[in-house]
């Protein structure tokens, strides 16, 4: 029988795929193929590190990172990418019964409609967001009547590790 991992152990996942997403290795691999102004363009590019992780009956289905600046989108929040991915992976944009997804910060107000509408299950989150978070810390999108069968939350999971990470990238990146 397959162990299924816990909240810790899928948010660490949740974890290193924010790592990898703002790691210069990965500019550079996507440099490698790209032009030389391309690349200038992706070093400049420093996403918030987020990672979002979708699971279904204990199995990954997708992760991904913030790629608002990498795509030039203000949409593609690592929670959106991953709906997006697991939308292309299975054809269609509604996740199965018991979905969960796991993100390292708590949702905005975009991501956490965008997963209420794509009819996730759970909600798992790491660090809170006091100025964006849409699950209690800063608005309560879950907290009204809606159509939609609103999912489950548990926040604080790996809470340090998540923030931490942050708030090492913007200690960084306000002393470059
Ligand atoms: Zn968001």
């Amino acid at each position: 029988m397959q162990m299924l991992k816990t909240d810790q152990e899928w948010m660490l996942l949740a974890l290193k795929t924010a790592k990898e997403n703002s790691s210069t290795a990965e500019f550079e691999e996507i440099g490698a193929t790209g032009a030389v102004e391309e690349i200038g363009a992706l070093k400049k590019a420093k996403d918030i590190p987020v990672g979002a992780v979708i699971v279904h009956n204990g199995q990954l289905i997708c992760a991904s990172g913030n790629r608002k600046e990498i795509l030039n989108d203000v949409t593609a929040h690592a929670e959106i990418v991953a709906l997006r991915e697991a939308a292309a992976i299975s054809g269609t944009w509604r996740c199965q019964k018991g979905t969960t997804i796991y993100t390292t910060l708590e949702p905005c107000p975009m991501c956490a409609e965008a997963i209420l509408q794509a009819r996730v299950a759970k909600v798992v989150f790491g660090a809170y967001d006091p100025l964006s978070g849409a699950l209690g810390s800063a608005f309560n999108l879950y907290g009204q009547k809606r159509i939609y069968p609103v999912p489950e939350v548990v926040g604080g999971i790996l809470e340090s590790e998540c923030s931490n990470l942050l708030k090492e990238f913007f200690a960084q990146n306000r002393s470059d």
